[in-house]
């Protein structure tokens, strides 16, 4: 057995190249701590679902020796598909991508340096400022409105000459609300028609609302959008890294110049193409429509108990909590179940397993009595 000395251990700490000074500033990244008792993890919107066993023998059956052909018609023209794209339009509109967080990097480096910059609501997803640092464009977050939902005037008003990306997240992780269809139409038509907006949808599958914006419904009037998703999420390959976009064939021309080549794998495409099969795309909506009832089930119980909780239409509620976040967290912890706290501002639920609910009512409803 190799024993790592002190003295080992502080070389370790030390960075023996030149490293940049904005990446030396950001604390590494930590995964959260697994919590000391058995209990429910309901900090990263999976699917709690057990993986379909069409969807395993697919994954099992995908040959690893050779790259994977980069083309993926099949999967391509499934996905146009949903977009009302035939099979040809979708070989250049549809994009892949190891998980849509890829394709956001591939999209803000492909129109985004030093001296630009992109914006984006806040708090919404982790990933976006961090893009910032990869590219060297600057990231401007626009707050979030009273009732967290995007403040999009405000966005608006922050694009600038050097604006070259503007990311939509509906619904918004972690608060939870989507874009209505009225407002992201106006907000199109106030923004120039050179700038990237990317709709991201990653939690697409999971939304009721019916004056949500929908990316098929209205990718074909505005040239300069993309629109995400991804299999990680409702359709729980999290694991496999698979993501899509959806929009110009150019944008996408200039994506695969950015992006790691070869990074969708044979498992993942077998996965993903087998789940948009009908029969396992029927099994998949009702474990969303389970997931749809938790959600309700769990937003009213935390209603209920006095928390104000925005809209939730993805697999997640938003508790806005301020300094409390972190106290709220530790209790999910001390009972073993994980929850994400953003410090200062709020916490983070996911929408797991039918037995985490009352769970997480219980919790929530000691929280609130020793507050
Ligand atoms: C989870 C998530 C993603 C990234 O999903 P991938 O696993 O990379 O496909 C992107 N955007 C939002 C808003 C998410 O919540």
């Amino acid at each position: 057995m190799q024993v790592v000395t002190l003295r080992q251990m502080e070389e370790l700490n030390k960075t023996p190249v030149k490293i940049r000074p904005e990446v030396l500033a950001v604390p590494a990244y930590k995964q959260g701590m697994a919590p000391s008792k058995q209990g429910f993890k309901l900090s990263s919107n999976e699917n709690p679902f057990a993986t379909l066993p069409e969807v395993q023998e697919a994954v099992n059956n995908a040959d690893v020796n050779r790259y994977a052909a980069v083309a993926m018609p099949e999967l391509r023209a499934a996905i146009g598909g949903l977009f009302g794209l035939n099979a040809e339009t979708s070989q250049h509109m549809v994009h892949l991508a190891a998980g849509s967080v890829s394709i956001l990097y591939q999209l803000i480096h492909a129109v985004a340096g030093p001296g630009d910059n992109y914006v984006y609501a806040w708090p919404s997803f982790e990933g976006y400022p961090l893009l910032s640092i990869a590219t060297g464009a600057k990231g401007i977050p626009v707050a979030l409105n009273n009732k967290f939902e995007h403040d999009l005037k405000a966005m608006a008003k922050t694009v600038t000459e050097d604006t070259r990306a503007i990311l939509l997240c509906s619904p918004n992780n972690p608060t939870g609300p989507v874009i209505g269809a009225k407002n992201f139409h106006s907000f199109m038509k106030s923004i120039p028609k050179d700038v990237l907006v990317v709709l991201d949808e990653a939690y697409r599958e999971l939304v009721t609302d019916s004056k949500a914006v929908r990316g098929e419904e209205v990718l074909e009037d505005y040239p300069n959008l993309v629109v995400l998703r991804t299999f990680s999420k409702a359709y729980g390959l999290a694991a496999l890294r698979i993501g899509y976009g959806v929009g110009h064939p150019a944008v996408w021309e200039a994506a695969r110049v950015t992006g790691i080549p070869l990074s969708v794998t044979a498992q993942a495409e077998a996965a993903a193409s087998v789940s948009l099969t009908p029969a396992v795309s029927d099994q998949l909506n009702q474990q969303i429509a389970q997931l749809v009832d938790r959600r309700v089930a769990l937003a009213e119980g935390l209603r209920s108990l006095g928390y104000e909780i925005p809209e939730a239409q993805g697999n997640f509620v938003w508790v806005p909590l301020g300094d409390d976040s972190l106290a709220f967290a530790e209790a999910f912890m001390q009972e073993g179940i994980l929850v994400r706290p953003f410090a200062g501002s709020g916490v983070r639920i996911s929408v797991g397993e039918a037995e985490s609910v009352p769970e997480v009512l219980r919790i929530a409803g000691e929280f609130k009595k020793k507050a």
